[in-house]
């Protein structure tokens, strides 16, 4: 029988490789993002049509969204996992950031995955459904050795730990729960970030660029697929008695 997922900030970059990887696995994917016309485009380029995909508009700060999302499809489809995905970054010096970006980048990264996580467990535990949630976290999420992202490593710790305690609170309803870290990933966010890092180190965004890959032992730039990969093993039977995970998935640029 072909189970759902819905992914969340799948209109780009590493949400998109997720719905794709998911769609070749045999997954139905409900493609949602706050661009509607992005996830239409990423839901109407999936492998696998035969299982019918769907895009979705969903701004995950919203509750009152995520429910609905959630709630119509696990009566229309049968709700089997989430993939709290979106995220945003800014970079300042932590000395100049202003704390209107630390709001909003908690509010997508955290709150977002607070809300989009208690939508879809309560409509796998309605329904009976041992379901499955993955949260993208980063290795940011582990380690503030991380240059003018000092509101996003906060929000990303913050992923790490509510993994956890949502991991604890649902494993009793047979939810498993965990979250991926990845590297450098090669992304719209990352073209965006080398920018702001070059300006802000008074440097070229391709040094910046050779920065992460002198970081990563792996010696080349992390792909969306290799994250979406990880992401399929976590939602895969393989992983049924892992919960409350953060995967490192990035080339080894951070071991812990
Ligand atoms: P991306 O290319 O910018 O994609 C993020 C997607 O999320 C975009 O489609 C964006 O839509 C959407 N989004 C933003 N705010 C949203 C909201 N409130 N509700 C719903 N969707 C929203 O970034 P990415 O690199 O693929 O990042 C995906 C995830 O991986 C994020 O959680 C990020 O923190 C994490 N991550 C990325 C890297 C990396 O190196 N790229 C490393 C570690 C972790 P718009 O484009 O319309 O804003």
């Amino acid at each position: 029988m072909t189970r759902t997922v819905v992914v969340t900030g799948a209109g780009s970059g590493i949400g998109a490789a997720i719905a794709a990887t998911l769609a070749q696995r045999d997954w139905r994917v409900v493609v949602t993002d706050l661009d509607l016309e992005a996830a239409r485009r990423v839901a109407a380029g999936l492998p696998n049509t035969a299982a019918r995909h769907e895009a979705a508009a969903l701004d995950v700060t919203s509750a009152e969204a995520a429910a609905e999302v959630a709630a119509d499809v696990s009566a229309r489809l049968g709700l089997s996992a989430w993939v709290s995905n979106a995220g945003i970054s800014f970079m300042h010096r932590f000395l100049d950031a202003p704390v209107e970006r630390f709001d909003q980048t908690v509010d997508v990264n955290l709150k977002g995955v607070f809300v989009c996580g208690q939508a879809a467990a309560r409509e796998m535990v309605r329904t009976g459904v041992s379901g499955a949630i993955v949260n993208t976290a980063s290795m940011a999420g582990k380690q503030g050795r991380v240059p003018y992202l000092a509101d996003y490593v906060a929000s990303k710790f913050g992923v790490v730990g509510l993994t956890q305690a949502m991991a604890y609170e649902l494993g009793p309803h047979r939810i498993t729960v965990n979250c991926v870290c990845p590297g450098f990933v090669e992304t719209p966010m990352q073209s965006r970030e080398l920018q702001w890092e070059a300006q802000l180190r008074g440097t070229t965004p391709d040094a910046v660029r050779d920065m992460m890959l002198a970081d990563t032992p792996l010696g080349r730039l992390e792909q969306p697929d290799d994250v979406a990969q990880a992401v399929a093993f976590l939602l895969s039977p393989d992983a049924r008695f892992i919960t409350g995970e953060a995967l490192a998935v990035n080339g080894g640029a951070y071991m812990d």
